[in-house]
């Protein structure tokens, strides 16, 4: 196994039911990562699974590309009715989330006829050429592997913990700063993740989404949405965005969106997402049948009625049992997230990031039977996970396990 692979737990799982995963030597995790919110209706969802089984005995692949097939179709078509915006949309689908970020990023360059893209820091887009262009963090991603992607332009996030800032004026001073280093007239897009994951689970202060937004449809710049971690559901509404009032022009899907099958997506705006000719878009594996069909129930089941109204009934009691964590323990500086994603920021004496406290809480709680992902661009972020429909019993259990492993350290 190459060294550039690397698990958060390196324990070796043989089963998946739910929310609990269990390893070979028979310990069980309750698991707040779901392979970084990808399995969100938990661990072998019974409906999901059938539909894919039942494609998997009709076909596993031709290539849409080649004959088509009409689960794709679907999968497109319920997008465009998700995704936020009351417009014509069109869908492309493809396999990975850095593919589909790629992929946007094409069709805008293609529609404006312009190069340049816009992305904020503490962001995270893919380990693909391009997208790793786009990240904060040079370490793990683009240091050492030769020279990254040019016309990319960064401008602060908002990040009320840190800054403290109105998001508006955040906004602002980012829009005086791309004028300064692009120029409005040069920049294709504006990548964002509505709520960042990887960064920390960062919630942007209120008018920082809206105003960039005001600014690049006044200037023609495509605005496209990350909500490949924050999309289907994940913080309690279909789509991130709508926490803000933001309607990006093209959204990129992924995840979540089939089940643990490789599936994403970029939806959007017809005139944007038909300035590609035939055949310039799709690859081998784009809209994997198996996957179509998974999706198809995924996305059912996320529009049941009460589904999401019990996504943002977990995020209230994570948000409740996180508060009186703080309470209790000073080594958490902020805890903030919507719905089923969560972050803690654990911080030192003097509020500095504390990865190192990162590392001993995360430990501890697998240690009791609890995986937590890291977040954050210092490593210093509980970045929490679950399914979107886990039970009240297996969040109380871990809280109270993140509990003894914050009096542990
Ligand atoms: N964008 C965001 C916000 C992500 O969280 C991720 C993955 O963690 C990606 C893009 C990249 O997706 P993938 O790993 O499927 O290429």
């Amino acid at each position: 196994m190459s060294a550039a692979v690397s698990p958060v737990l390196p324990v070796y799982i043989a089963r998946g039911e739910g929310s609990v995963l269990t390893d070979v030597d028979g310990n069980e995790f309750i698991d707040f990562g779901c392979g970084i919110g990808v399995t969100s209706l938990g661990h072998g969802n019974p409906a999901a699974i059938e539909a894919a089984i039942a494609q998997t005995g009709r076909f596993t692949h031709t290539l849409f590309g080649v004959t088509p097939y009409e689960s794709y179709v679907e999968v497109a078509r319920l997008l465009g009715e998700i995704t936020p915006g009351e417009f014509a949309k069109k869908t492309v689908l493809s396999s990975t989330g850095a593919e589909a970020i790629e992929n946007a990023i094409k069709l805008a360059r293609a529609h404006t006829r312009r190069n340049g893209i816009a992305v904020v820091d503490h962001g995270y887009h893919g380990r693909t050429n391009l997208t790793l262009g786009l990240n904060y963090k040079a370490v793990p991603y683009s240091s050492g592997v030769g020279p990254r992607p040019g016309e990319i332009y960064r401008i602060a996030n908002s990040y009320p913990y840190r800054d403290g800032l109105d998001g508006a004026e955040v906004a602002r001073r980012g829009i005086a700063h791309l004028a300064k280093i692009s120029g409005a007239e040069n920049l294709a897009c504006l990548v964002v993740e509505p709520i960042q994951g990887e960064g920390g689970v960062v919630v942007p202060a209120p008018g920082f989404l809206e105003t960039l937004q005001e600014w690049c449809r006044s200037n023609g710049i495509v605005v496209i949405a990350d909500e490949i971690q924050t999309g289907l559901g994940r913080t309690g509404k279909l789509y991130a965005s709508e926490h803000f009032g933001f309607v990006p022009d093209l959204v990129v899907s992924a995840k979540a969106i089939a089940a643990g099958f490789p599936v994403s997506a970029v939806t959007g705006r017809s005139d944007i997402m038909d300035s590609i000719p035939a055949g310039g878009l799709s690859g081998t594996f784009s809209g994997n049948p198996v996957g179509c069909a998974a999706a198809v129930e995924v996305i059912r089941q996320l529009r049941e009625p009460g589904f999401l109204a019990r996504t943002q009934a977990i995020g209230e009691r994570l948000r409740a049992g996180l508060a009186s964590l703080q309470a209790r323990h000073g080594v958490i500086g902020d805890a903030r997230g919507l719905g089923a994603l969560q972050g803690v920021e654990l911080v030192d004496r003097d509020g500095d990031p504390n990865p190192e406290a990162f590392r001993r809480v995360s430990k501890s709680a697998a240690d009791r039977g609890l995986l937590v992902m890291p977040g954050g661009s210092d490593g210093h972020v509980l970045r929490l996970l679950p399914a979107l429909n886990i039970s009240d019993a297996l969040i109380d259990e871990a809280l109270s396990i993140l509990d003894a492993s914050f009096a542990a350290l």
